[in-house]
């Protein structure tokens, strides 16, 4: 099947973090008919998903193995796609996300070990995983098991950009969370008998360095609340939730442990009681270009002519959960661009190439 077509195919099979059913139904005819092994290793119950991670594994006729991943959900708004072909991109209706991100990945692996086994060349074991629940937490990536793996190493195919795009480094990132509690009283009767954490809480934010906290460490605070529900009460209790990420494990170590204390020594003095939580959701990594996974990739790009340009991406993904877990992985660009918006395209040229990349790279391997 052509790789546009088969793209098409997917995007319109509705598809969302924790119910990937439907389109993993699809992926397992496909990857059994060429060959593959094919099993739900049962990820989706971790977090209440309604199918596991597909994890597929051909064996090799020759040494060797390769390892790729995609993921099978997607953003909010990634149902009822109607994709358009138009000035060498596909694009949505525009009442939609396109959902490249990542359903281009899935059809690039299944477009290159097409073709792969196609050229009757000698292949190394193929393994894939097509993981669940990525963009609402990378759960699927986290209870993967990776020992089931030959491959010394993992390629992501799951970030943004043209292709020649390899992603050799991620933040990492924390949840931040601050509640105050105060007293309530009556606003009208005895308002000086009451202790407005709502106060207290502005009062912490208002003293807390965030957004741009240097070159590779932000931080965002963009949900707040109160337990209030009337005007005549004195506010009682107040929370805010954030998040902070950096490339660098100590800075982001750094400011949760900043967080934690400024929010305490701001609220002091005011009979407040502060909790503070704080959740590393996962770490930064960094691989080095001298890295055979880094390697490899290049290698593989240069077979086409294409040249690779290696850069940090900006947002999580499973390869920071693989990385962390000791298996080198890079995030790979299939030539999607505005993903998690309805304005979200991938590029025809790019994406085709994708298919190839991946040929390239089970040559290589
Ligand atoms: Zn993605």
């Amino acid at each position: 099947m052509d790789i546009i077509e088969e793209f098409k195919q997917l995007v319109q099979i509705d598809s969302a973090s924790g119910r990937e059913q439907a389109i993993a139904g699809v992926l397992k005819e496909k990857l059994t008919a060429l060959g593959f092994d094919v099993q739900d290793d049962g990820a989706g119950s971790t977090f209440g998903g309604n199918t596991g991670n597909l994890i597929a594994v051909k064996e090799g006729t020759r040494d060797g193995s390769i390892l790729f991943c995609s993921h099978m959900d997607r953003v909010a708004n990634g149902c009822h796609i109607h994709p358009r072909q138009q000035d060498g991109k596909l694009v949505s209706d525009g009442s939609t996300i396109l959902a490249a991100d990542d359903v281009s990945g899935l059809c690039a692996i299944l477009d290159g070990v097409r073709r792969a086994l196609a050229s009757e060349k000698p292949c190394p074991r193929l393994e894939i995983a097509f993981t669940v629940g990525e963009e609402s937490g990378l759960w699927g990536g986290r209870v993967l098991d990776l020992s089931q793996f030959q491959s010394p190493f993992c390629f992501v195919i799951d970030s943004p950009g043209t292709i020649g795009r390899l992603i050799n480094g991620a933040p990492g990132l924390a949840k931040l969370q601050v509640e105050v509690e105060g007293r309530a009283a009556h606003a009208g009767n005895e308002p000086e008998k009451g202790i407005n954490a709502a106060h207290i809480l502005c009062h912490i934010l208002d003293t807390l360095r965030d957004g741009r906290l240097d070159e590779e460490t932000v931080s965002n605070f963009p949900l707040l609340g109160t337990g209030n529900d009337a005007t005549n009460v004195v506010c009682a209790k107040a929370w805010a939730k954030g998040e902070s990420r950096s490339r660098s494990r100590e800075k982001l170590q750094h400011y949760i442990d900043y967080f934690q204390e400024h929010c305490q020594k701001a609220a002091t003095g005011t009979g407040a009681h502060v909790t503070t939580r704080t959740d590393l959701s996962f770490e930064p990594f960094l691989i080095d270009e001298k890295a055979p996974v880094l390697q490899t990739a290049i290698r593989a790009l240069k077979r086409l002519g294409i040249q690779p340009r290696i850069e940090q991406g900006g947002g999580g993904m499973d390869a920071n959960i693989y990385n962390a877990k000791g298996l080198p992985s890079i995030g790979i660009a299939t030539g999607y661009t505005k993903n998690h918006t309805t304005e979200e395209s991938l590029d025809l040229d790019s994406f085709q190439k994708s298919g190839l990349l991946i040929q390239a790279l089970i040559d290589e391997a």
